[in-house]
C-alpha cells in the first residue's frame, strides 16, 4: 500500500483500534474530543508531510524513549518522521542505544516550519530550549506528557497527570492509531517507564502500568539487561565520585518543617578529577536520598562557571519521600516537575543556592 493509501485508511483504522482497544490502559483524564484532534492532526497531513518530533532539554529515558517509540510508530505507518531535541545534542549513555535513534537529527538541520510537531515529555514551551519557536511555525502541534503542571502550549493536548510516564499516554495513541507493538517500539516505551517508574518502584506503578511492562515484554524484550543499563551499571570512575559527594552530603533534619533535608553537590572539578561526563550525576539522587532522616533529598550539580564560585550554575534535583511537594518548590525557583520529583536551574554560590532552597521548603 502507498503512503498515501496507508494515511487514508487511518481513519477507518483508527476508529477500528480504539473500538478494538477496549477499556484504555490508564483511566486518564484525556477527553475523547483530544483523540480525536489528534488522530485528525495525523490523518490530515498533506502529501510529503513533514513531521518532527522533539523532547525536552537534557533528555531523560521517557523523554527520549516516547520520542522514538512513537516516531518508530509512525515510521509503521509509512510517515517520514524527523526527532531531535534541543542543544547540547548529545546522546549518552545509557540512552545512545535506543532503538530509532535513527530518526534523529542536529536541531540546526530539522525542518524549520513542519506540518505537524508532536512534543514529548515537557511541561512548559521552554523545556523545549531553541526549538520552542517550531511551536509558531509548525502547521499543528501536539503535545504529549503527564506533568500536573503542563501548561498546555501546544495546539492538541495530550497531557494525563495520572500516566506514570509519558510512554504510557503513547502507548494509547499508537493503539488508537493501529500500530501494533514491535519488540523496537516496545523497548523504547519499556525503557521510558522504567525510567520515570524508578524501575517499577514509584507511586503511579498501577496495576495498569504492570500490565503494559508485560505486554511491552511479550514483544521479547530482555528486562535484566536493559535495567543493568539503566540502573545498575557505571564507570568505575563515576563510583568513586559518587563516593566522593556522599561523604560531603549534609543532613538538617530541623530543615522542611523537622520534615528533614539531606542534600549534596558535585562540581565540574569532581567531574574532572574523575575524568567523568556530566551524564553520570543523573543516578546520583537515587543514592541521596536513601537517607532515612529526611523527607527532602537534593543534589545540586555544578554546570557553569567554575571559575568563578560566586556565579557558577547549578542543575539542582529535588526529591520528597511523600511529604513535600517538591514541585512547589522548584517552580516557586523557575523549575518543574512533579510533586515528588523536580529540578530547576540555579545560579549563584553553592551556600546561596542551598540557603533558597531551605527558605523554599
Ligand atoms: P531530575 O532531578 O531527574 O533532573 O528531574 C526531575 C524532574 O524535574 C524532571 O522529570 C522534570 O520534570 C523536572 N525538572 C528538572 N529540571 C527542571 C528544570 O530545570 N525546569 C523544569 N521546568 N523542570 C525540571
Ligand atoms: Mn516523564
Amino acid at each position: 500500500m502507498s503512503r498515501a493509501a496507508q494515511v487514508a485508511a487511518l481513519a477507518t483504522t483508527a476508529a477500528q483500534a480504539v473500538a478494538a482497544a477496549g477499556p484504555a490502559t490508564e483511566a486518564g483524564p484525556i477527553a475523547e474530543a483530544d483523540w480525536a484532534a489528534a488522530l485528525a492532526a495525523v490523518r490530515d497531513l498533506p502529501a510529503d508531510p513533514e513531521i518532527l518530533l522533539v523532547c525536552h532539554l537534557n533528555p531523560d529515558g521517557d523523554a527520549l524513549g516516547s520520542m522514538l517509540g512513537c516516531g518508530l510508530g509512525l515510521a509503521q505507518l509509512g510517515l517520514p518522521v524527523r526527532a531531535t531535541f534541543p542543544p547540547p545534542f548529545e546522546l549518552t549513555p545509557p540512552f545512545d542505544r535506543l532503538p530509532g535513534s535513527e530518526l534523529l537529527v542536529d536541531p540546526a538541520v530539522a525542518p524549520a516550519a513542519p506540518d505537524l510537531l508532536i512534543c514529548f515529555d515537557a511541561a512548559s514551551a521552554n523545556r523545549l530550549g531553541e526549538l520552542a519557536g517550531r511551536l509558531d511555525t509548525a502547521g499543528t502541534s501536539i503535545v504529549v506528557d503527564h506533568h500536573a503542571s503542563n501548561t498546555r502550549f501546544g495546539a492538541v493536548h495530550l497531557v494525563d497527570p495520572g500516566a506514570a510516564a509519558t510512554s504510557v499516554v503513547v502507548e494509547q495513541l499508537l493503539r488508537r492509531l493501529g500500530v501494533p507493538l514491535d519488540e523496537a517500539i516496545a523497548e523504547c516505551l519499556y525503557v521510558a517507564l522504567s525510567t520515570d517508574t524508578g524501575s517499577f518502584k514509584f507511586d503511579l506503578t498501577t496495576p495498569a502500568v504492570h500490565e503494559l511492562a508485560a505486554r511491552l515484554l511479550a514483544t521479547g524484550l530482555r528486562p535484566a539487561e536493559i535495567s543493568r543499563r539503566l540502573f545498575d551499571s557505571r564507570p568505575f570512575g563515576a563510583m568513586k565520585l559518587y563516593g566522593d559527594v556522599l561523604a560531603r552530603a549534609t543532613l538538617e533534619p530541623d530543615a522542611a518543617d523537622g520534615r528533614g533535608l539531606v542534600w549534596s553537590y558535585a562540581t565540574l572539578a569532581d567531574l574532572a578529577r574523575h575524568g567523568q561526563h556530566r551524564h553520570v550525576l543523573e543516578g546520583l539522587i537515587d543514592a541521596v536520598r536513601v537517607a532515612e532522616e529526611a523527607d527532602v533529598a537534593c543534589v545540586l550539580k555544578q554546570v557553569a562557571h567554575a571559575s568563578d564560585p560566586d556565579r557558577s550554575e547549578w542543575a539542582v534535583s529535588l526529591r520528597s519521600k511523600g511529604a513535600v511537594d517538591v514541585a512547589g518548590v522548584a517552580v516557586g525557583l523557575g523549575g518543574g516537575g512533579h510533586r515528588l520529583a523536580a529540578g530547576f536551574t540555579a545560579h549563584g554560590a553553592l551556600d546561596e543556592v542551598v540557603a533558597l532552597i531551605r527558605a523554599a521548603l
